[in-house]
């Protein structure tokens, strides 16, 4: 089972250099940052002389086994888990990319999207290049090619100079990783240090995991190349405002994460506590939709006084394909993931605590669920403002269509969902609770403020492929 909207270009990034169990590490890197997509995952590792590559559709523990990392040698390795929609969702499409040319091979992990793609890829097919896939990380590749004469920093900072959008990458050459972030910094990216080799990874996760240190984030506009005797960091272009993604404090990253400098965990209950400030609610309880909602809802409770509950039971064994249920199981969907308690819910005034409303529908079947196991009222609050615009900046809200807010008001999306009250954090609570000075966020899904404009093809390129 999955959710058919969500994010639809949101990936994961690691990278090793100088560790002799480069693609192992790699491997547990990317399982500890399999939310970030789970559609594909692929390592490409460098011996020096030889690139090796193992790359599949599903979850990271089905696509690699002990053979295929061992084939995996050397001490170098970019890693990415992705998520796409069924249309680009094909083999090809994996990542890390990789591509030859003069003798030279690269491999690319990149999260986030161009938003200039378009334009810049009929540029590279009208001077002859051949496209192997359909993503815009290929882009970056053309380009560093065509510019190789140059040396590779020169040739980077030419290629990063061409992009427009959202990029944190992991690159491998056979003796180098370099990562870099676009000069808005929408995604996140870390550098950690284990044993001599240096780790860079979406999320500071999966540097716990494998327990590197966290040294710092890439900076927002840093290319860092790391060699054998070097370690190399510029920032060629311009300073910008930066302009963080929200949504990753909100509802994307792993709330162990420390990410744009706070722990996601203390952000999301800062959140909740925020909406216990904004709204006085007089309920029985307050209880999240594990997972996602229970840092929120911790807050909420902490600064409310209501009572915390877990009205529904996760099921953590949901995989993504099932035999269909037999008739008479009713709302099977929602049941096999969140099972409601109905001791605990019968005759109950009941406060839901969810991070976001997306398109309303599963909130919208949950809700069925906890009215037929007797909860008498049912509030919820929502710990962002409504989400209206769609995002070009890698958390794929891909239409205004896909988004409940863009045309319908906070009453009708109540009646729609079944609740006795629906209540969103303002936007000051929101910027507020991030503990971050206000400017320093990407706004766009909620007021429409896009911090760089799509250049013309965005939408063909990046939804109908
Ligand atoms: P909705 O009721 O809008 O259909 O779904 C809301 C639920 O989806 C919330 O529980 C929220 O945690 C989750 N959600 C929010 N954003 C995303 C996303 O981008 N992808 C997925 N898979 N779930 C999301
Ligand atoms: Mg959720």
């Amino acid at each position: 089972m999955k959710f058919c909207h969500g994010p639809r270009e949101a990936c994961g990034v690691f990278g090793v250099f100088g560790h002799k169990d480069a693609a192992k590490l790699t491997y547990f890197g990317l399982y500890a940052l399999q939310h970030r997509g789970q559609e594909s995952t692929g390592i490409v590792s460098s011996a020096g002389k030889s690139i090796h590559e193992h790359k599949g559709m599903g979850l990271v523990p089905d696509i690699f086994n002990n053979q295929a990392l061992n084939e995996l040698s050397g001490d170098i390795a970019v890693g990415h888990v992705r998520y796409s929609t069924t249309g680009s969702s094909v083999a090809k499409n994996a990542q890390p990319f990789v591509a030859s040319h003069e003798g030279k091979t690269l491999a690319i992990a990149h999260n986030g999207n161009l938003t200039n793609a378009k334009e810049l890829r009929n540029k590279l097919e009208k001077k002859g290049s051949i496209f192997q896939t359909t993503m815009d990380s290929e882009i970056i590749v053309h380009l560093l090619t065509h510019h190789s004469k140059m040396g590779l920093e020169e040739a980077l900072v030419k290629t990063l100079g061409k992009l427009q959008g959202a990029y944190s990458c992991a690159l491998m050459t056979k003796d180098k990783l370099i990562a870099f972030r676009d000069p808005n910094g929408f995604r996140p990216l870390c550098l950690g240090l284990l044993d001599e080799g240096y780790i860079v990874a979406s999320e500071t996760c999966a540097l716990d995991l494998i327990e590197a240190q966290h040294i710092r984030d890439i900076d927002p506009g840093e290319i860092l190349i790391i060699g054998e005797d070097e370690l190399k960091s510029i920032k060629p272009f311009p300073e910008r405002r930066k302009t963080f993604c929200i949504f990753e404090y909100i509802y994307f990253a792993r709330p162990d994460s420390t990410i744009f400098g706070q722990n996601v965990y203390a952000v999301r209950k800062r959140l909740g506590k925020k909406m216990a400030q904004e709204y006085s609610i007089d309920a029985d309880f307050a209880m999240p939709f594990p997972d996602s909602g229970n840092y929120a809802a911790i807050g909420f409770c902490q600064e409310s006084g209501i009572p915390l509950e877990m009205g529904v039971i996760r099921n953590h064994y949901v995989g993504r394909t099932f035999i269909e249920p037999v008739q008479s199981m009713r709302d099977f969907e929602v049941k096999v993931k969140l099972n409601p308690v109905k001791e605990i819910l019968n005759q109950k005034r009941v406060v839901i605590v969810e991070d976001s409303i997306v398109r309303a529908t599963t909130s919208k079947m949950r809700i069925k669920t906890l009215r037929e196991a007797g909860a008498w009222e049912i509030h919820m609050v929502i710990s962002c403002p409504p989400l209206k615009h769609p995002c070009y900046y890698g958390i794929d809200f891909s239409t205004k269509g896909e988004l409940i807010a863009s045309d319908h008001s906070v009453e009708e999306i109540k009646n729609f969902i079944g609740l006795d009250s629906l209540c969103y954090l303002s936007l000051p609570g929101m910027l507020e609770a991030t503990g971050l000075d206000q400017d320093s966020f990407c706004l766009a899904c909620f007021n429409g403020k896009y911090p760089i404009q799509p250049k013309e093809g965005f939408s063909k390129f990046h939804l109908e492929f």
